[in-house]
């Protein structure tokens, strides 16, 4: 085989297919972002993709908890947690997980795709005969973490809770069963039933996995997602979330019983046999959930900003998914319009929003999906307005009826 010839064919078909990604190489200038230098683009561009929702990456309080960890402690962890891992930053930040989400304790990840891999992965392969319901809409994490335990899955449609009961009613009641959903899915902003699922769960003999990782730091009194907003963390047996995205650092975890989190601790590779988390990554994670545990500001002004946004777009009437979430995805259901819009958009506006293609989102639905934040002025708000509005005219892309013109 000439292996070459077959990447390259390969590639050549996502391309053909619009569907090839480029990564735009960043440089995120530290008190001023959303701005960026785009290395490979046009220089100086304005951030409206990013996952750092509130922000947090360049609070003041995050970067002086990770400088002093790392002057304190040193670069790197020096093992894995089995290892001479486990450092004292690790274990205070578990600690300030549990006791947000209200659980005995939580067990930090390397990432959140590796904290649903891994628990998924150990608590459905290692429960006798367990079976999963997964959410169709599941991230690809829980999927692999599911795929990888090799237990029985059934899929239940996106949050169907008359499908999720027609499939649990289907299995014997002594069955183990566990029911894999998000709260917020991330590229259609809608929101999960929790309570209906949890009481579903409880006629049933299932236990409940929940991925917050789009809601963790953003909703709720302390930032503990929509579970805590609602009244409902006690409900769930696991509580799953990243400190990559609202939280502005990096990592994944769980929070649940002191017996889960000890499971899993002792059964999963992925937990196990990996590098520790950097001390300092640990410590400014830290410091970002103590901060949003009791400041509500960050949330409120990006509500502000998306209620903005929003509001612009209906007046042009730009097409875009209504949902009780932070995440505006702008539909425009053609992969090669929406590349293009997004690269005009960052060679003639200066504005970077990554284009969603298939396999992320399905076909027909590709996107743009926008994520106003705390630190987007009503200035970066105009200039992406009116940029999005002349770029609906050049590509003569359809309007909503309730267009003002
Ligand atoms: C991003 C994401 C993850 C993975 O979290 P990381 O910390 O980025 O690895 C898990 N679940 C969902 C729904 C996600 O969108």
């Amino acid at each position: 085989m000439n292996y070459q010839d077959f990447f390259r064919s390969e590639l050549d078909a996502l391309r053909a297919d619009g569907n090839y990604r480029d990564f735009a190489e960043l440089e995120r200038h530290r008190g001023a972002f959303p701005s960026a230098t785009c290395h490979n683009g046009p220089g100086e561009v304005t951030i409206w993709c990013s996952n750092d929702y509130l922000g947090m990456g360049q609070h003041p309080k995050v970067l002086e908890a990770m400088h002093e960890a790392l002057d304190r402690t040193g670069a790197g962890a020096g093992g894995t947690r089995n290892i001479s891992g486990t450092t004292h930053d690790h274990v205070l930040l578990e600690a300030e997980l549990a006791d947000l989400h209200g659980k005995e304790d939580a067990l930090l990840f390397t990432s959140g795709y590796v904290s649903n891999w891994a628990a998924l992965g150990t608590l459905a392969s290692r429960i006798p005969n367990c079976v999963v319901l997964s959410d169709a809409l599941n991230h690809a994490s829980m999927i692999e973490g599911i795929r990888h335990s090799r237990a029985q899955k059934m899929l239940w449609k996106h949050n169907d809770l008359e499908d999720l009961e027609a499939k649990l009613a289907s299995l014997p009641l002594e069955q183990p069963k566990l029911i894999a959903f998000e709260s917020v899915y991330s590229m259609d902003g809608d929101i999960s039933p929790i309570k209906e699922i949890c009481d579903l769960a409880d006629k049933y003999g299932a236990m409940t996995y929940l991925d917050e990782v789009h809601a963790v730091g953003l909703y709720g009194p302390r930032g503990g997602g929509i579970a805590e907003r609602e009244g409902l963390m006690d409900r769930l047996t696991v509580i799953e979330g990243t400190l990559g995205k609202a939280f502005g650092v990096v990592g994944g975890y769980i929070a649940a019983s002191a017996e889960l989190c000890d499971f899993v601790r002792s059964f999963a590779s992925g937990f196990i046999f990996t590098t520790a988390l950097p001390p300092a990554v640990a410590a400014g994670a830290a410091a970002s959930i103590r901060h949003l545990k009791q400041s509500n500001v960050e949330r409120e002004s990006q509500q502000a900003n998306v209620a903005e946004v929003r509001a612009r777009l209906d007046a042009m009437g730009l097409p875009h998914i209504e949902n009780p979430s932070h995440i505006i995805p702008v539909m425009v259901g053609d992969p090669m319009k929406c590349k293009f819009i997004s690269d005009v958009l960052l060679k003639e506006h200066g504005i970077y929003i990554q284009p969603i293609n298939y396999p992320t989102v399905p076909k027909g639905t590709e996107r743009l999906r926008i994520t106003p934040s705390p630190v987007h002025s009503a200035e970066d708000i105009d200039r992406l307005v009116s940029a999005l509005e002349s770029l609906w005219t050049q590509c003569e892309l359809a309007r909503m009826p309730m267009a003002a013109q």
